[in-house]
């Protein structure tokens, strides 16, 4: 029977279907859909209820969100990975799937200020208690787990702004004793630096909107492991619902295309330009695990791919608080700006963003200097960035003088 021809509204929301491409692209296609149709009712239901394999709404899955997840789990070779909408929905997402009411997580001190703020503000709300300990110390973090009670070792690769590398193979072996779960932020090495399963983290979770995106246009986070623990933060994900868009899954997949080259190039240019403030007279200190005085040298060259340490340096002008900020707002290609991990090279005075909640006694305890500036470097050429932060020492040096 021949179909009544229909009305214009109908034909503008139901174009001709274009043909499937027969040959395979060379970037994979933004599934830009919300929701799916199905061939019957009945391949609804089965779809929905895991009887069979597809898609129905993209809160839940989505193919370009998956291919993201699919690949950051073969960079940091593990079976499975599951893509959130920003790095704290992959953190708050893991944490609520691993612990419950009465549970217990052991947390580093020197941790991201919005993990610290959800595991002292929100968590106990839901029962879930964190004891804060010197990760670096393995004996603390034993003295602190309690067993049948703790559910998750929580650890950063690098700590921010200290650059503190955490002893993973020790947290793990300290992690499984007590039956708990060695959980990993790696936002600040990245897979290309290091990766945490290899050294007996059960998770790792990265903040995509760094390094794995790269170029600061993007929010995003992924969680990956083990298939069937990636399972429950799959199915935690459909209720809390952070799901990432297919267009920013998209973004950050392209970022992963250069992931290893701007990786490289920037830890390589962090390695120069330690060297080079670190023996500079109007500095007093240098954060990076690639200065051979470093206490986590030896422990980066044993965790870290050969010759990389990380791409940001944290640089103690001398003269205080205000030498610091003089020596911000004197750089002219370096940007005073929030967040890390993008081509460009990123600063931010310490005491007075990421860290403005602590005075300068609980600064001086954490390691940090008034004066600290956290370099988030970039893949420019490196000796324009070294003659950047000379000519802003020289500036800030006069202010202080
Ligand atoms: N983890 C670390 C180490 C971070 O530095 C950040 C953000 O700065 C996050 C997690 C949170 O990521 P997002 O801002 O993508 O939610």
């Amino acid at each position: 029977m021949t179909e009544p021809p229909r009305g214009e509204h109908t034909r503008a929301v139901t174009p001709p279907a274009p043909p499937s491409p027969t040959q395979t692209p060379m970037s994979g296609p933004v599934w830009r859909t919300a929701a799916w149709a199905f061939r019957s009712a009945g391949e609804y239901a089965a779809v929905l209820g895991g009887d069979a394999p597809g898609y129905s709404y993209s809160r839940l899955d989505n193919p370009t969100v998956d291919a993201l997840a699919t690949a950051v789990a073969a960079l940091e070779d593990a079976e499975a990975g599951q893509a959130f909408a920003s790095g704290m929905a992959a953190i708050s997402t893991t944490l609520l799937a691993l612990a419950g009411s009465g549970d217990h997580v052991v947390a580093p001190r020197e941790i991201y200020g919005g993990t610290y703020a959800l595991l002292t503000g929100v968590l106990p709300r839901f029962g879930i208690s964190t004891t804060f300990v010197d990760t670096r110390d393995p004996a603390s973090v034993a003295a602190a787990v309690q067993p049948g009670r703790t559910t998750v070792v929580w650890a950063e690769t690098l700590a921010n702004p200290t650059m503190t590398v955490a002893d993973l193979p020790a947290l793990a072996a300290v992690a499984h004793d007590a039956g708990a779960l060695l959980v990993v932020d790696s936002t600040f090495a990245s897979p290309v630096v290091c990766r945490p399963l290899a050294h007996g983290a059960d998770l790792v979770v990265h903040s995509a909107t760094k390094y794995l995106a790269g170029h600061s246009d993007v929010t995003a986070g992924v969680t990956v492991g083990g298939a069937s623990l990636l399972e429950r933060v799959r199915r935690l994900r459909h209720n809390l619902g952070g799901s990432l868009s297919p267009d920013d899954a998209w973004l950050v997949q392209r970022g992963l295309l250069t992931l290893p080259l701007r990786v490289e190039r920037a830890n390589a240019g962090a390695t120069a330009l330690a060297a080079v403030l670190s023996a500079h007279p109007a500095v007093e200190r240098v954060d990076h695990p690639s200065l051979p005085g470093s206490p986590d040298h030896a422990l980066a060259q044993r965790l870290f791919a050969p010759g990389l340490y990380g791409a940001v340096v944290t640089v103690t002008p001398r003269g205080g608080r205000d030498a610091g900020l003089a020596f911000c707002d004197a750089l002219r290609l370096a940007e005073v700006a929030t967040s890390l991990g993008g081509v460009r090279t990123k600063v931010s005075h310490v005491a007075t963003t990421t860290h403005r909640q602590l005075d300068e006694g609980a600064l001086a305890a954490a390691g940090i200097g008034a004066a600290a500036v956290r370099v988030s470097v970039g893949i420019e050429d490196v000796a324009d960035l070294v003659a950047d932060c000379l000519q802003a020492l020289e500036v800030a040096a006069g202010r202080a003088g």
